[in-house]
């Protein structure tokens, strides 16, 4: 593909509720244009784990996300998963079978785990996008460290008690006003 098309310097700052809204949602990574991330300049993706890329606490990549972070890597997108996750090995392990880079103890939404991966990916905040299924960890985390956000649907209904009972229901509400607003 061609490279310098529409390259973003920098992108706007997003304050105050902003902060939480992605700046796109899709159903799942697979649905995201790679030619269109590409033409925007983006070069590094930072990947969430759990219910992005595989179910929670599992370890196989459905086929359909294999073939579209192949896609990804082929077009010469640089992939970081960056992980909530304290056991390593199974993180390790999903980044060694894709030969990405990972880091875990991420404690998103803190910028810590996102200024290490974009150094590990060389990428500016602009040229890098994150790709995950909570608002309030990959999302604000995303908005924060000034990244473009892609929120997806998480890939299962099973996950951490604490994210079903306590994060789900706030950001339902948010999402609800963000698209009343026209934001996402
Ligand atoms: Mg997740």
């Amino acid at each position: 593909m061609n490279s310098g098309v529409n390259v973003l310097s920098e992108l706007p700052n997003r304050r105050g509720l902003m902060l939480f809204c992605p700046h796109r949602m899709e159903e799942s990574i697979s649905r995201i244009s790679v030619q269109e991330l590409w033409q925007r300049g983006i070069r590094g993706l930072i990947l969430d784990l759990d219910n992005t890329l595989v179910p929670w606490q599992r370890e196989e990549l459905p086929p359909e996300v294999s073939g579209w972070l192949e896609e990804a890597k082929q077009a010469g997108l640089k992939l970081c998963i960056l992980s909530n996750s304290v056991l390593g090995r199974r993180v390790a392990r999903v980044a060694a079978e894709l030969n990405a880079i990972h880091i875990r103890k991420a404690r998103k939404p803190g910028r810590g785990g996102f200024m290490r991966a974009l150094q590990a990916l060389h990428t500016r905040p602009a040229q890098t996008a994150i790709i995950g299924d909570q608002m309030f960890t990959d999302i604000l985390g995303g908005n924060r460290a000034g990244v473009y956000t892609i929120m997806v649907q998480p890939i299962h209904r099973r996950e951490f008690i604490y994210t079903r009972f306590v994060s789900r229901p706030p950001e339902r509400i948010l999402l609800r006003f963000f698209r009343k607003r026209g934001h996402v």
